[in-house]
């Protein structure tokens, strides 16, 4: 069977991950686990989340799924941050005899969730339609996040994957500073780099894969496989970790853009890829953050934003000029794009114009007067009109991101692209 949990914490304590760590653990008596477990991505612009709005799923090979239900029900009721108005959990249950009909009905409710905005209503509703076994608890808001992560379980070869090892801190811990030791990240990052990413930020001197919140997690390691996450992992200085799982995820891979292919289809709370051209000089408003308007061919304009915590990203930002042709990735809130990255296509072409320099002493000619052009007083030669000159822009065509402090967690970070005859600038 497939379990789903989604929506257990509060910004005060608790992660979703962590009851799925416990359980993969704990369901072991009821059966054998039966694949990786799954931290899947939904939505990044869902107001709902706490933190990353992520789901778990686990798959097990059961004999008594009745005591599987009672024991994830009974183990939500006692972790669950209940008390938090915003924490709303769900379980969903998939028995292998539905695995087939449900593969196609999950597998889309998994692409609406990671794209669009759905109503808790509608996933009571499949539930009712299908009899899915599901436990929600108050609005029940978490069964979205559960059938969705059912969704990714069953639709395995859908979907681009990465890996994460996460590493859980001692229950007495939480809720005090983490104790790591900040160079044995960079040292892990400098074996396993680039197949694993976003352990440090090398321009910025952070380490970013270390949470500063009260939840349980002392460390995620990202990477292309199970092994090299753990590799990375092994080599981390810090303090007693109570237990580590790696999940398969949907982390890094873009699964949230859609394609826009024009500025009217766009809407708030949800994520594009987007060609235009900017349309005005990018501006910087109080806070650091940088926005500049594209426009597309229709004439339409959004105005997009590389944000102050986008730190060194802002300074390419500033030196795009109209007329430049640019692809945008990010998610839209109140009507602002907020770049994950950007691809230049095209520059514009800056001249200048300067006096005609003289054949002979190679200097300056200098105007001989209204309408009669350009002379060389030492040297007696002569030209016509201004030499017409190419400024040299100080930014290259080619794909760029924001540095790994700032990622979003759905968002492919460039040492995984793989096209081909695009320059790649990867922020490290
Ligand atoms: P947790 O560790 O508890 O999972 P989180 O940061 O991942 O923390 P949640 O607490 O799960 O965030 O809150 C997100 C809520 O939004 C969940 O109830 C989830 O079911 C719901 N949700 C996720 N995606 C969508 C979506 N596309 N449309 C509507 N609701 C969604």
């Amino acid at each position: 069977m497939i379990v789903g949990i989604d929506d257990t914490d509060s910004d005060k304590g608790m992660c979703t991950t962590y009851l799925g760590a416990l359980l993969l653990e704990e369901l072991q008596a009821y059966g054998t686990v039966e694949a990786l477990p799954l931290l899947v991505r939904l939505n990044p612009t869902i107001p709902y989340k706490t933190r990353g709005n992520a789901a778990v799923a686990l798959k097990l090979k059961t004999d008594c799924p009745e005591k599987v239900i009672s024991h994830v029900v009974s183990r939500i009721e006692e972790l669950a941050r209940m008390e938090c108005e915003k924490t709303n959990p769900g379980a969903v249950f998939i028995l292998e005899k539905d695995y087939e009909s449900l593969k196609p009905v999950l597998g889309r409710f998994l692409k609406e969730a990671v794209r669009d905005v759905i109503e808790i209503r509608k996933a009571k509703s499949l539930i009712s339609e299908y009899g899915i076994p599901s436990q929600g608890f108050k609005n029940g808001r978490g069964l979205i996040g559960s059938l969705a992560a059912c969704g990714a379980m069953l639709n395995l070869e859908e979907w681009d994957h990465t890996f994460e090892h996460l590493a859980y801190r001692q229950k007495e811990k939480w809720g005090t500073p983490r104790e790591v030791e900040k160079e044995s990240f960079f040292e892990a990052d400098r074996e396993t780099y680039p197949e694993t990413w976003d352990t440090v930020d090398l321009t910025n001197n952070l380490v970013v894969c270390v949470p500063h919140s009260a939840d349980p997690v002392l460390f995620g390691i990202r990477g292309d496989n199970p092994e090299i996450v753990t590799k990375a992992a092994c080599m981390i200085r810090a303090e007693p970790v109570e237990r580590f799982v790696v999940y398969r995820t949907n982390q890094g891979t873009d699964m949230h853009l859609l394609c826009a292919a024009n500025i009217s289809e766009i809407r708030n709370m949800h994520s594009y890829r987007l060609e235009g051209t900017v349309s005005a000089v990018p501006k910087t408003i109080p806070g650091g953050h940088v926005i500049f308007p594209i426009r597309d061919e229709g004439g339409d304009e959004i105005d997009c934003a590389a944000f102050e915590p986008t730190k060194n990203f802002r300074v390419l930002v500033r030196k795009l000029i109209p007329g430049d042709r640019v692809i945008l990735s990010g998610s839209v809130s109140s009507g602002t794009l907020n770049i994950e990255k950007i691809e230049i296509k095209t520059l514009v072409l800056l001249h200048t114009e300067e006096n005609p320099k003289c054949p002979v002493c190679k200097k300056h000619m200098k105007s001989a007067g209204q309408g009669q052009g350009f002379r060389c007083k030492k040297c007696g030669t002569q030209a016509s009109s201004k030499l017409i000159c190419e400024v040299e822009r100080d930014l290259k065509a080619g794909l760029y991101d924001v540095p790994p402090c700032a990622r979003r967690h759905l968002s492919k970070p460039l040492v995984r692209e793989k096209l081909s005859g695009v320059r790649v600038f990867p922020s490290r």
